[in-house]
């Protein structure tokens, strides 16, 4: 389910803070775009924050939530703030050669309702794992909030699920991109912004 926040509203946002940026870009996987998304760059400021975690928060408002919990780094920050509008706690997961685990003496009690907050999903791996070290711990999967889906509608939970923006990828092969075609080259956004 997506949010009430008009789709062009989010996306104007998104290009504003350039979280969203449009252009011809090669992607991680090696894949050519049209576009490129960095959510952190959007949260940075603060009534962007407020505003995308508090529609998470009221989607799940009713939903009994005890405990926000969300992986690292990517949902601490979306994570926090929607565990502090439902007034619960929040905590992360992080990865520990690999594996997802909850550390530094965070504990999920039997019987306890967790929301899972993520920033963006794209095949949901990481969601996934924490899904599971929710349920190892006899917890309760209360739902599973979000600000961005990219995984074009094909993502699935056994739990509520929400998004703020479906925002579909548009990628191709460096052989079959329209981009290049067209003569252009594509750049590679670093994770240091240095694009
Ligand atoms: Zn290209």
């Amino acid at each position: 389910m997506a949010g009430k926040l008009p789709k062009e509203q989010v996306l104007d946002i998104f290009r504003e803070t350039k979280a969203l940026l449009e252009g011809h870009f090669q992607l991680t996987s090696g894949l050519h775009s049209s576009q490129y998304f960095q959510c952190a760059r959007v949260l940075q400021y603060p009534k962007y924050l407020h505003l995308f975690a508090g529609e998470i928060a009221n989607h799940f408002e009713y939903s009994d939530v005890e405990v926000v919990v969300s992986p690292a780094i990517g949902g601490v920050v979306v994570g926090t703030e929607v565990g502090r509008m439902l007034r619960v706690r929040s905590m992360f997961t992080e990865r520990k050669d690999g594996k997802m685990e909850l550390r530094r003496g965070f504990e999920l009690h039997p019987g306890e309702r967790v929301l899972v907050v993520e920033d963006v999903v794209t095949t949901g791996g990481s969601v996934f794992e924490v899904v599971e070290l929710v349920n190892k711990a006899g917890a309760k999967l209360a739902g599973v909030g979000y600000i961005v889906d990219r995984s074009n509608g094909k993502l699935k939970f056994d739990a509520k699920h929400f998004s703020v923006l479906q925002l579909d990828v548009v990628a191709y092969k460096p052989e079959e991109c329209p981009l290049c075609k067209q003569g252009g080259e594509a750049i590679k956004p670093g994770s240091r912004g240095n694009y």
